[in-house]
């Protein structure tokens, strides 16, 4: 598991990667913002740090279910490093750039979120267990600031999807970078990265600006997404225009 966090307020940060134990992944990346002189720490140095801090950890076994083994097993046999989908992979897919399901679950995948309170301070944060039948070390966008997380003055963007494109695309930070020096509002800069500046099929995102906008724009078949906002205005939804009331 890996996670990260950043406050826009203070620019101030904290990432983890490596994790086998931490239940709250985020809260360590946290700790790591608060308590630490660095920003990301991975591996066996993440795990001593949580028991330092005295985190909730359980026995890496707890995460060794049979359906994510059945899930592993189903990537091995396809030969495919895959974003964490609940449904089986279906073999028959004829564009394999465009994953066939919404990327993502509500209990297992990656789960990002932004928040902007009533002054305008912005802040993001984003946890996954990355991609099943990823190699041995393999880092993913998640911990990664600037491209699965990001946070400034302007707005709060949490990325999913497949990391190697997310990274490549500094997709979190363009977002920010699009509309502290193009001007453009949140909806028009996630719209640009989402849908021009990375490939089909690889990426979602949910941001907030520090006015409250709310941009959730995806180029895979589907994303499980959701806001709310003070004055009372919730949307839950998982396919384009599907909103669950
Ligand atoms: N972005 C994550 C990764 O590549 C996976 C995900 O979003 O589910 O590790």
């Amino acid at each position: 598991m890996e996670a990260s966090i950043m406050d826009g307020k203070t620019m101030k940060c904290g990432a983890v990667s490596g994790l086998t134990t931490v239940v709250n992944a985020v809260s360590l990346a946290r700790l790591v913002m608060e308590n630490t002189p660095h920003i990301y720490l991975a591996f066996d140095g993440a795990e001593d740090f949580a028991r330092q801090q005295g985190v909730e950890t359980v026995d890496s076994s707890h995460f060794i279910t049979p359906e994510n083994i059945e899930r592993l097993n189903q990537a091995k046999d396809a030969n495919r490093v895959q974003i964490d989908y609940t449904q089986p992979i279906q073999n028959d897919t004829k564009n394999e750039t465009e994953p066939p399901f919404a990327n993502g679950d509500s209990q297992i995948g990656t789960v990002g979120c932004v928040a902007v309170d009533s002054n305008g301070n912005l802040a993001s944060a984003t946890s996954t267990g990355g991609l099943v039948n990823k190699m041995v070390g393999r880092i993913g966008d998640t911990p990664v600031i600037g491209a699965g997380t990001y946070a400034n003055e302007f707005c709060a963007v949490s990325a999913t999807g497949k990391g190697e494109a997310i990274i490549r695309g500094t997709v979190a930070r363009d977002v920010a970078a699009l509309m502290e020096f193009k001007g453009l509002s949140l909806k028009e800069a996630a719209n640009i990265v989402v849908q021009e500046r990375t490939p089909k099929g690889t990426v979602g995102l949910v941001a907030v600006s520090a006015a409250g906008e709310i941009a959730m724009p995806y180029n895979t078949t589907g994303m499980f997404r959701a806001c709310a906002t003070e004055d009372g205005y919730s949307e839950v939804a998982i396919w384009p225009d599907t909103k669950i009331e």
